[in-house]
């Protein structure tokens, strides 16, 4: 502000003195050539009025001077207070976001077009940022909340053995390496979690069949159903057009499905793999006959770290990631992952819909 006002000052002084020297070069002798047209001969008579007008003159320029920079001077600090003071606003508000205050103030509306467009931005950043940050909170609470089960569960039994209450025996171990299981499945599902967004960056996609990526995710998980006893199907329909994907990806989406049919059916249930083609799309269904979700439960089965009742009670070893990530990586392709079920024991369809490439719609 200061900078700007001496600038300023210096731009009037200048100005001024401009015109002070031009006025006192060039208004004499033009006043002296009308005094000789209006017919005045007489030397005295002309120096006389010549000096009369002078002083008239220069008083008048004074004054002029003095009230034109008053003015001036008043009206450039008015302006600059109205440019400086949202500047200044703006820069105090980038800088308590900077030192981590998300609760700052946003300035108020000013009339300078780009500074609103500056503070809409830093406003959109805080925002971001807060949610990234409450988003951080609440994995870590969710994470304390859900490793404390297990840890506590298998601290018990230790302390049981120790405490000759409890026999070593198949069935502790069983309940022991079940609950590490459940905390190695999320330590490593967490670090997929927060790895996803740097791989989802380093995606390869490639034109490919999607009945290719299908049929690998069969081979893979045919032996661990069957051994279930599980009828295992898969069915492709025939001339499906190539999809632009990382194979890599789209198959671990696939195995998550098929982890969750698989360890939600029970033996001698069912589990279809279809994947059909739908106008702009291509549909890898993954069917199951199993427990089926509530319909209180589905809103819910993609939310982070959730599991459903049965899964809860089970003991089972699920992380409450799976799907998560799943759909993460089907909104990565442009696509979207969907589940569904009629209810309790009537089995349940997930849906992975994938864009065909416009050029290969026909
Ligand atoms: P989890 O590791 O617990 O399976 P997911 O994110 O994969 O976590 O699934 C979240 C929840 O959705 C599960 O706990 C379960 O309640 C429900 N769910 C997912 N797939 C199925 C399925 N095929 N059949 C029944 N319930 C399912």
């Amino acid at each position: 502000m200061t900078q700007m006002l001496v600038g300023q000052s210096f731009l009037i002084i200048v100005n001024g003195l401009i015109l002070v020297v031009t006025a006192l070069a060039v208004a004499p002798s033009i006043f002296n050539e009308h005094l000789h047209d209006a017919g005045v001969v007489s030397a005295s008579a002309r120096t006389h009025i010549l000096e009369a007008y002078i002083s008239s003159f220069n008083a008048s320029l004074l004054i002029a001077a003095f009230s034109s920079i008053v003015i001036s001077g008043g009206l450039s600090w008015y302006f600059m207070v109205r440019i400086v003071k949202p500047i200044k606003e703006v820069t105090d508000f980038a800088e308590m976001l900077a030192s981590g205050d998300l609760d700052a103030r946003t300035p108020i509306e000013n009339s300078i077009p780009e500074l609103n467009r500056l503070t809409d931005a830093l406003a959109g950043m805080s925002v971001d940022l807060a949610l990234s940050r409450e988003e951080q909170s609440r994995l870590l609470s969710d994470l304390a909340h859900e490793l404390r089960t297990p840890i506590s569960t298998v601290l018990a039994i230790v302390d049981g053995i120790e405490d000759a209450v409890i026999q070593p025996d198949a069935r502790t171990w069983k309940t022991i390496r079940d609950q590490l299981e459940r905390v190695n499945r999320l330590s490593h599902d967490v670090r997929e979690v927060t790895q996803n967004s740097e791989k989802l960056l380093n995606t390869m996609s490639s034109a490919v069949n999607p009945g290719d990526i299908a049929k690998a995710a069969y081979a893979a998980w045919n032996p661990r159903i069957g051994r279930k006893g599980i009828n295992f199907e898969l069915e492709i329909e025939p001339d499906l057009p190539q999809i632009y994907v990382d194979p890599q990806r789209i198959g671990q989406v696939l195995s998550n499905l098929l982890e969750n049919a698989l360890r939600y059916t029970p033996i001698g249930g069912k589990i279809d793999l279809t994947v059909l083609r739908a106008i702009d799309r291509v549909h890898f269904a993954v069917v199951d006959s199993g427990q089926g979700i509530e319909a209180h439960q589905l809103p819910h089965i993609f939310d982070r770290l959730y599991r459903g009742d049965a899964a809860r009670h089970s003991g089972d070893s699920g992380s409450g990631l799976g799907l998560t990530i799943a759909r993460s990586i089907a909104q990565s392709h442009g696509g979207e992952l969907t589940g569904m079920s009629e209810g309790r024991d009537l089995g349940s369809t997930f849906t992975l819909s994938l864009p065909i490439p416009t050029q290969l719609i026909s």
